[in-house]
């Protein structure tokens, strides 16, 4: 089975587009989404449209538990604040209900997906080293466990310090972000697994920053929001 997992979407549409075009050309059987699909950007609306008609499930991410409940904001910066009161004006009831019955952690096939991190989805953990994943991997019994959260792709052994996918170990993986990127690289990210060819592939996809940039700062919000899709940062 081939399956495309995306995270960390963040309401940028012209990502979004970008990665699911890639995604038809990979001939997947199923799409997965990791959340936090709204929050930053500056189409919440439609990229809920997009992922509930696409992605065969998604979870619950931070910035969409924000989005619906004022007691979720408590931990975020003022910028991060100001891009979720705009979100939760700009989303439908029904996107809003869509949202809100999605669960924490989907357990299919020997792979956990959660937002965070396994050991309490609902703490929003991140998990940046080797040593943290190894942790985390105490708290699930699948063989692999697909995060987001961080914006930073990354494949992690649970049982060495090995950085290579293989299909014979255990891994916490890491699909990186498809619309606010944050590990120097603009491209979007996304991970692509591959159950019977025994393969796992983190892909970069290209899309256009400027029209991204143009939408958050025509919308009025946080400038820095736009300023950071063309760092990647
Ligand atoms: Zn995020």
């Amino acid at each position: 089975m081939r399956i495309a997992i995306i995270s960390d979407i963040h309401a940028n549409f012209q990502a979004l587009s970008a990665v699911l075009q890639d995604i038809t050309s990979q001939l997947v059987d199923r799409i997965v989404c990791l959340g936090d699909i709204v929050g930053y950007g500056a189409d919440p609306a439609a990229c809920v449209d997009l992922v509930r008609d696409r992605a065969a499930f998604s979870v619950l991410g931070n910035h969409d538990a924000a989005v619906l409940s004022p007691h979720q904001r408590s931990y975020f910066n003022p910028t991060a604040l100001e891009a979720v009161r705009w979100t939760a004006d700009q989303i439908g009831s029904a996107q809003a209900d869509w949202l809100r019955q999605l669960p924490y952690r989907v357990s299919f096939e020997n792979m956990l997906f959660v937002h965070s991190a396994p050991r309490a989805p609902e703490e929003w953990d991140y998990v940046f080293s080797g040593m943290e994943a190894r942790m985390q991997g105490r708290h699930f019994f699948e063989r692999l466990c697909f995060i987001g959260h961080s914006h930073i792709p990354g494949v992690y052994s649970l049982e060495s310090d090995l950085r290579e996918y293989t299909p014979d170990h255990r891994y916490l993986i890491n699909v990186g972000s498809v619309g606010q990127p944050r590990d120097g690289d603009p491209r979007s990210s996304y991970g692509l697994i591959d159950t019977v060819a025994g393969t796992y592939e983190n892909r970069r996809i290209s899309y256009d920053v400027d029209a991204a940039m143009r939408a958050i700062l025509d919308r009025g919000l946080p400038p820095r929001l736009a300023h950071r899709l063309k760092s990647g940062a």
